[in-house]
């Protein structure tokens, strides 16, 4: 069955608002607080951590914070906490990014069992296993991620656990890579170039004649899809392959994006059909998922990314983040100076609903409408 990907129409009369199809919170979000708050729970007494951020929400992030949870490291892997103040009986939780074998290693040899509190998401867990399977057939894993992510972070150190593994950040990073694997490039450049982006012995002679494509699971679909194509590409004109036999050196992983993801952006796609004053999108400012919703607003009108009601000063001016020069900025004049503006809402996979619902409320006080959100929903229900 066709899936309906079209947006719900908020009709306040004075303002118009049309919120994504599919937008916040996924599966392994939901699944990650829920297990962070029983532990909470189950666990009085006992001192509780967070390997890191549970999600790119700061939110969140302060709720169980408050309730007694102190984080390990910052979103970049530096130590907040020394891993020397650990004892056995502490309990660590691993967040829905899943971790690096090695910290898990050092969790363990410290007498702490990470099994017990591990709220990986499945879907990453499942990008793990086909790294792994491709790894196994002899192919290098190219992950198409940001190298600093702690998702990519961990993604690349399971990888290399079992294939060579290297991490391309973008379309201009593949590119470099195709002229590596074309020998375009000499390849004594290749380990400058990609510092810190491949594993431990990695040799960019041998290792790239066998590749598979994964990706870290909140990259842009199209991106991955684009980056996929170029390298799968290089190695046919490398190889004389046809597309028919591309796969005796270009292993078939198809993307490895998770639903939520896929359905977040296929949604706003969707919604982007729809003619609009200006989108905003809300969520966590280092939120991958969340900027790449940004990213496809922006190509098609004017995009404010905020991370709650709050960034909306008043109707004359918006705080909002530009996560290409990482700074917030205020922009005067946001809405349109118009009979009924419409409005374009969306949020990503770690932004609680409470968010988007305090964002329509503020904008609709903006407006002398007949109807208040409440009243609205229950004529829709
Ligand atoms: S965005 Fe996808 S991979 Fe990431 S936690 Fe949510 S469901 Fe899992």
């Amino acid at each position: 069955m066709k899936r309906d990907f079209a947006p719900t129409l908020l009709d306040f009369g004075s303002l118009q608002i049309y919120l994504a199809r599919h937008f916040g919170f996924c599966y392994g979000v939901e699944n990650a607080i829920e297990i962070a708050f029983r532990t909470v729970e189950e666990n009085p007494g006992k001192r509780i951590f967070l390997l890191s951020e549970i999600i790119h929400n700061p939110h969140v992030n302060a709720d169980l914070q408050e309730h007694g949870i102190k984080f390990l490291q910052d979103t970049y892997g530096n130590p907040l906490i020394s891993f020397d103040e650990l004892k056995s009986d502490d309990i660590v939780i691993i967040p829905a990014f899943g971790t690096t074998l090695a910290i898990e290693k050092k969790l363990n040899d410290l007498g702490i069992q990470t099994e017990k509190h591990n709220t990986t998401c499945p879907f990453v867990e499942k990008v793990w296993n086909r790294s792994a399977a491709i790894g196994k057939q002899n192919y290098t894993v190219v992950i198409h991620g940001k190298p600093k992510h702690e998702e990519t972070r961990a993604t690349f150190s399971h990888a290399a656990a079992s294939s060579p593994a290297v991490i391309v950040k973008d379309m201009d990073q593949a590119r470099e890579l195709a002229k590596y694997i074309s020998g375009e490039k000499p390849s004594s450049g290749f380990y400058a170039e990609f510092e810190g982006q491949y594993s431990v012995g990695f040799d960019v002679t041998n290792h790239l004649q066998r590749i598979g494509v994964v990706n870290q699971t909140t990259m842009l679909a199209s991106d991955t899809q684009a980056i996929a194509d170029l390298l799968k590409q290089a190695m046919i004109s490398k190889y004389n392959l046809t597309k028919d036999n591309a796969e005796e050196r270009f292993a078939d992983t198809r993307d490895t994006l998770c639903y939520a993801t896929n359905d977040n952006q296929t949604a706003v796609v969707t919604m982007l059909q729809t003619k609009a004053d200006l989108a905003i999108v809300v969520g966590g400012y280092n939120s991958s998922n969340t900027s790449h919703l940004v990213e496809l607003c922006e190509k098609k009108l004017p995009t404010f990314f905020i991370n709650s009601e709050e960034k909306i000063l008043s109707s004359k001016e918006i705080l909002h983040y530009n996560f290409y020069t990482k700074q917030e900025i205020a922009t005067s004049n946001y809405l349109p100076d118009k009979q009924i503006p419409r409005i374009l809402l969306t949020s990503g996979a770690s932004c609680p609903d409470a968010l988007i619902e305090g964002v329509i409320n503020k904008l609709v006080e903006f407006f002398r409408s007949s109807k208040n959100f409440s009243d609205l929903l229950q004529s829709m229900a």
